[in-house]
């Protein structure tokens, strides 16, 4: 078994269109909301076809606002987005590997992955 650093520390208060969180091995990660969203693993986002995860635009700001964060067991996070949608369950793991920070992505995320589309 590897060492799967999992998180220690998550605010989604302070910023509002942000979620960020220190990992057990002290790594940073601030993820875009709308980033989050558009990749929710749910199977009604991201249909049953499999394949790698695909990106689903935003098209309201309470698609990205995040009400709460509620830890599923010992591997995984649910959020609670501000359209009442919960049903993503994202992975320690698949988080991890999603870190946008230079390091983890040094070619940064699209400018639409960061972007809500609607304008309301
Ligand atoms: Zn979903
Ligand atoms: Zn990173």
């Amino acid at each position: 078994m590897g060492y799967f650093p999992h998180p220690v520390e998550i605010e989604y208060k302070s910023a509002r269109d942000a979620l960020r969180m220190r990992f057990s091995d002290d790594h940073i990660s601030v993820y875009p909301t709308p980033y989050l969203r558009g990749y929710c693993p749910c199977a009604h986002c991201q249909g049953h076809s499999g394949g790698p995860p695909k990106w689903q635009p935003i098209t309201a700001h309470r698609q990205v606002e995040v009400i709460d964060v509620q830890q599923v067991g010992n591997y995984a996070l649910t959020i609670t987005w501000g359209d009442g949608h919960d049903s993503g369950i994202y992975s320690f793991n698949k988080l991890r590997e999603m870190c946008p920070c230079p390091e983890c992505m040094p070619e940064g995320l699209p400018e639409e992955e960061r972007s809500v589309q609607a304008d309301s």
